[in-house]
């Protein structure tokens, strides 16, 4: 049966904050608070959630938190909230959530540089958001392993980003759209079609500004304004620079030190000195109101070349000083959150490895008690098999005759007239098998054996227990089966045996059996065996291929009389 998706109010406002992640952070953030305001309102009192829903919110929450940590940089807590939210999701594995979790986990471990771990979770992630029809995620994952590719595989890289645009494309996903036409661009560049590189970047530039997305936006300007500069034409360079600038001081939030150093370096180059000061000391301005350490490191490195230039070493000085300890303090914040980003992530892995381990160790322990239980079938199987025939041995009649015969009477005691149950038991023995074997050798008499049981056996019905009782003789019960009707059965076989044609013997071999059949009416086996094998003696007496059964007034009737 198909579930309806899971629906509350704070899963809404984290649906809401997810789409927001990219184009606004602040957006973002206010929808994730009010999402916990509702989650913990509907846990707390009043109507609460389905255990179920209670839950996949639970881990909605986290992911979007883990995203936001990741912007941050603090990629510990990214992914602590990650694992967090799959513990969460096992039992919602069809979620969207799902997808979307692995995509946290993996964009930390590619920060961390740990890229083994960030390919296996792509993959699972490309696998997950597959199988759920989440296709920003699965476009986003294929992205993500294409701009993995770029520098090592630029082939693999170029085939998941042209993936990656297939499925933006038919989404009609405007970010993930941009992304990709900025990842290409990369990668043209790099394999040195600058002049493609161009054009995939204005249409990065086109898309991201349709869909707001300032940062890539300022990304892509910024870039253009560097290939201009790279390949001779400086002013077109520091135009699209210029225009970086300014679309980025629309956006305060983000930190992006790329445009300031290209587009100082220009005004430095060109002689513009106090062009570049003014540029760098409003940007320096907006890096220290947001407190955004890394754009200050480069602006103070950039001022101090500046200042001494214009002949302000004292200053310069200073500045440079203040670089130093920045990016001290900087290179320190980031190792430190990188260890603690390590930790986690291996630790976490640690944990999953040995999960793993333990899910083998069970699955090796249940395929081995498989093996053992169908061993132990087997083992039965042999135990209650007659190895020349492939009917049931004497072990077999000892044991589980004697159980049907007890069941049989058990259940007969406790009807309304004792005497309805009726069990026949007949015992068996080939005439002249000896003679068998001396004309046609022991293999010739195992075959006739062979035959013999199987004619029985087909002859017999469903039910009746046919079973080699030693030699060449064989015992039949016949449950739930007056005397005259069992009789008249063995008797019927008896005479068929005459047209039987025995396999592997000339066509005219024929032998006939002699057996003695009585009533059993108690569960004593061993009695009734006994009277069936006097009959059967006196059948062998009487000239054989005869069957004799006990009379009601204890007088025996020999089967070959009657025809
Ligand atoms: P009767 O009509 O009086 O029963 O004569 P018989 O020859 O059948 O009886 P007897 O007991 O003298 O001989 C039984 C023979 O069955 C002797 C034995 O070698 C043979 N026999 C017993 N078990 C097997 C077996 O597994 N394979 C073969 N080929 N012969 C067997
Ligand atoms: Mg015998
Ligand atoms: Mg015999």
């Amino acid at each position: 049966m198909e579930h309806p998706p899971p629906v509350s109010p704070a899963l809404d406002l984290l649906m809401e904050a997810w789409s927001w992640r990219e184009l606004d952070a602040a957006r973002c953030r206010t929808a994730l608070e009010a999402a916990r305001t509702a989650h913990l309102a509907a846990g707390t009192f009043g109507q609460p959630e389905s255990g179920d829903t209670f839950r996949l919110t639970s881990a909605a929450l986290q992911v979007v938190w883990g995203y936001l940590c990741f912007r941050e940089v603090r990629l510990a807590e990214a992914l602590e909230c990650a694992e967090e939210a799959l513990g969460l999701l096992v039992g919602h594995p069809e979620s969207c959530w799902s997808s979307r979790v692995l995509n946290v986990k993996s964009c930390a471990q590619l920060e961390l540089g740990e890229l083994e771990l960030a390919t296996l979770t792509l993959r699972e992630q490309l696998r997950v958001s597959r199988a759920n029809g989440d296709a920003e995620t699965e476009g986003a994952t294929l992205h993500d392993l294409g701009v993995m590719h770029t520098q090592r595989d630029p082939a693999h890289a170029e085939g998941y980003l042209d993936a990656a645009w297939a499925v933006f494309e038919k989404t009609g996903h405007p970010v993930g759209r941009s992304y990709v036409s900025w990842s290409l661009g990369e990668l043209r560049e790099r394999q040195g079609r600058t002049a493609e590189a161009t054009v995939l970047y204005r249409r990065a530039l086109t898309l991201s500004r349709a869909c707001g997305h300032l940062f890539l936006e300022v990304l892509v300007l910024s870039r253009l304004g560097e290939l201009e500069l790279q390949h001779g034409d400086p002013l077109a360079g520091e135009q699209w620079l210029r225009e970086a600038l300014t679309r980025q001081s629309a956006d305060p939030s983000r930190p992006l030190w790329i445009t300031v150093p290209p587009l100082v370096r220009l005004l430095i180059f060109t002689g513009r000195m106090q062009e570049a000061r003014t540029v760098l000391e409003a940007q320096l301005a907006g890096a220290m109101a947001a407190g955004m350490v890394p754009p200050q490191v480069q602006i103070y490195e950039l001022l101090s070349e500046v200042l001494d230039a214009l002949g302000e070493p004292g200053v310069a000085l200073e500045h440079l000083r203040e670089h130093n300890r920045l990016f001290r303090e900087q290179n320190a914040q980031e190792q430190a959150q990188k260890v603690r980003g390590l930790e986690v992530l291996h630790r976490t892995e640690l944990a999953q490895q040995e999960a793993w381990a333990l899910r083998q160790r069970n699955e090796e322990l249940r395929s081995a008690l498989e093996e053992l239980e169908r061993l132990h079938r087997q083992l039965e199987q042999i135990s209650v098999t007659d190895e020349l025939t492939g009917v049931k041995n004497r072990h077999h009649l000892m044991t589980r005759g004697v159980g049907l015969l007890e069941a049989q009477f058990r259940s007969a005691q406790s009807e309304p007239q004792p005497h309805s149950a009726h069990v026949a038991v007949a015992i068996l023995d080939i005439d002249h098998f000896k003679a068998v074997n001396d004309t046609y050798g022991h293999d010739g008499g195992d075959r006739v054996l062979r035959s013999f049981a199987q004619f029985l056996k087909s002859g017999l019905r469903e039910g009746d227990e046919l079973s080699r009782f030693g030699g060449e003789e064989f015992v039949i019960l016949f449950p739930d089966t007056p005397l005259d009707e069992a009789y008249r059965l063995l008797d019927g076989l008896r005479l068929g045996l005459r047209s039987f044609s025995f396999e592997g013997l000339p066509p005219g071999f024929r032998v006939a059996f002699t057996a003695g059949i009585v009533n059993c009416p108690n569960a004593d086996l061993m009695d009734a065996l006994r009277r069936a094998d006097q009959l059967l003696y006196r059948g062998k007496r009487s000239g054989r291929d005869a069957v004799t059964r006990e009379k009601l007034d204890g007088w025996p009737v020999l089967g070959s009389l009657q025809f």
